[in-house]
């Protein structure tokens, strides 16, 4: 039995007190459900903070990305070693990432493995554009993403790994896939190819989560299917009373 996730992506919104007012107002809904792994990722600037309130919670704090490298000559990047000092997870190759920073498969595996060997959990994003799904390409890109992504990461480290299929078209654009399709590609594309890398045995215990414009109001249909284990949520994670009714409906 997977135990369900729901992570809070806060993407560049909050500064550092509108942050603390935020988690203020989330944690006590967090702290009740005890059955779902909780994590909030705040902006780098809010994680001192923010791990502060957080501290003898069971609520977890995650980063929104981070270098490969554990120090050096790479101006405006953090690492894995400062993201360490707050924080048990990291997003690592969110579509915006992709599609804006010059993310790709080849970053995204380095990122990884950097990840797993600073004892950071690795929340690993991946997903189809509009023109790939239109064009019958979603197998093919998320098969190459999987693929290249967890290139050299062994059977031990996998078991680290949580992969969160966000189909791009449906991030932040109020238009969620279906929960039958995201759990149809979660399980055939994103589960099959993990066992075609490990072993079914391995690929069934990974955790794989929903993201792409869930809200309060949807959230009970998604996580009711069987391959979606939790969500990574956007928008919906900036508002207490929804965030609350997310995770309560992973429960
Ligand atoms: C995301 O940022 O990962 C995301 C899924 O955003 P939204 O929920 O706003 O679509």
């Amino acid at each position: 039995m997977r135990r369900p996730l729901v992570a809070g992506n806060w993407k560049m919104n909050k500064t550092v007190e509108q942050a603390a007012l935020l988690v203020a107002d989330l944690l006590p809904g967090l702290e009740a459900v005890r059955t779902v792994d909780r994590v909030l990722c705040p902006p780098f600037t809010s994680l001192m903070v923010v791990s502060g309130m957080l501290a003898g919670t069971e609520v977890g704090l995650g980063a929104q990305n981070m270098h490969w490298d554990e120090s050096g000559a790479f101006t405006g990047e953090v690492s894995p070693l400062m993201i360490k000092e707050f924080c048990r997870y990291v997003i690592i190759g969110h579509s915006e990432r992709r599609g804006y920073f010059g993310e790709n498969d080849e970053s995204v595996n380095l990122k990884i493995k950097s990840a797993i060997v600073n004892d950071l959990t690795p929340i690993v994003c991946v997903g189809e554009s509009l023109e790939e799904n239109e064009s019958g390409k979603t197998d093919a890109v998320i098969s190459r993403q999987v693929n290249l992504g967890l290139d050299g990461i062994s059977k031990e480290a996998v078991g680290k790994i949580i992969v969160a299929y966000e189909p791009i078209w449906a991030i932040g654009t109020g238009k969620a896939a279906s929960p039958q399709m995201a759990n149809d590609i979660i399980g055939g594309v994103v589960r099959r190819n993990l066992a075609g890398l490990y072993t079914d045995e391995i690929a069934e215990k990974v955790r794989i989560l929903y993201g792409g414009s869930v809200k309060g109001s949807n959230s009970a249909e998604f996580f009711s299917q069987p391959e979606i284990d939790g969500g990574l949520i956007g928008g919906a994670s900036l508002k207490a009373e929804d965030f609350v009714q997310i995770v309560e409906a992973a429960a």
